[in-house]
């Protein structure tokens, strides 16, 4: 794919949790229309990082720029607000709402007007539209009536990712968007985020290297808080310092 400029840059990027240095001066750099992938071994600071990339932690010291704009320390609201959008590894859905419920809530709670309408018909009726589009997307058509307490692990994972796709995010952050799944659901999540992504910008986070090296353009590797190496999947592979790294995991 043709790849943009920066969309995301951090720079000295750091996180320091009582003295221990969870991120230690990251430069990071998401190509618009990229997808990104963050790895490295247990505790290399990858969450933490996916955290400051979000707002959900503030950093220490460095900063975050997103297309030119200085959104260091921006809570995660703001940074929804200017198009970064996040699905969670921990499942936040509510078991009694329908796929399409969430979906008609998300895109509603995107127009900025709270809730007070929930129940209006006819706005009800205006997100149906594009809530079907968005349940399509994510291949959760069929289930769209159900509740979500209903649905089964990776489809949950799939309207996590739908809900995200409600805020037209020009950046989407998927944290480890294959956890805990079988290899079935593996490959479905594969060729989900793959759609997904056309057209649009996507950080993740994931250990499993067959899910990386089948999605992402450019691979950063942390270790101890810092970047060990970056490129395309393939360079980064075989880069030695990488291999010494996974074998001390
Ligand atoms: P990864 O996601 O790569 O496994 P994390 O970002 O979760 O790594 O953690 C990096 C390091 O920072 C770990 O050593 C972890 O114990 C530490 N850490 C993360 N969050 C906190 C916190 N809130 N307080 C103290 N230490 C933390």
């Amino acid at each position: 794919p043709s790849l943009g400029g920066a969309l995301l840059t951090t720079s000295g990027l750091t996180k320091s949790f009582r003295g221990f240095t969870a991120v230690n001066g990251v430069d990071l750099q998401v190509r618009e229309g990229s997808v990104h992938a963050l790895v490295g071994p247990n505790g290399a600071g990858k969450t933490t990082l996916f955290n400051l990339l979000t707002g959900f932690l503030a950093p220490s010291s460095g900063t975050v720029t997103l297309a030119g704009q200085d959104v260091t320390g921006l809570p995660p609201e703001k940074m929804a607000h200017l198009g970064v959008a996040r699905s969670f590894q921990i499942t936040s859905l509510f078991d009694q709402l329908t796929a399409t419920e969430h979906l008609e809530l998300a895109l509603q709670s995107s127009t900025g007007q709270g809730l007070k309408f929930w129940r209006s018909d006819v706005l009800m009726g205006r997100f149906a539209d594009r809530s079907a589009e968005l349940l399509e997307e994510v291949g959760l058509s069929d289930q769209a009536h159900e509740p979500a307490g209903a649905l089964a692990y990776g489809r949950k994972r799939a309207l996590e990712l739908a809900i995200a796709l409600a805020l037209e995010p020009r950046l989407l952050l998927l944290d480890e968007p294959t956890a805990g799944m079988g290899i079935e659901d593996v490959s479905r999540t594969i060729e989900l985020v793959r759609r997904v992504a056309v057209g649009r910008t996507v950080v993740f986070v994931d250990h499993n290297m067959h899910v990386v090296g089948s999605l992402a353009d450019q691979v950063t590797v942390l270790q101890q808080g810092r970047v060990l190496a970056e490129g395309p999947y393939d360079a980064v592979r075989t880069d030695p310092r990488v291999i010494t790294a996974y074998l001390g995991e």
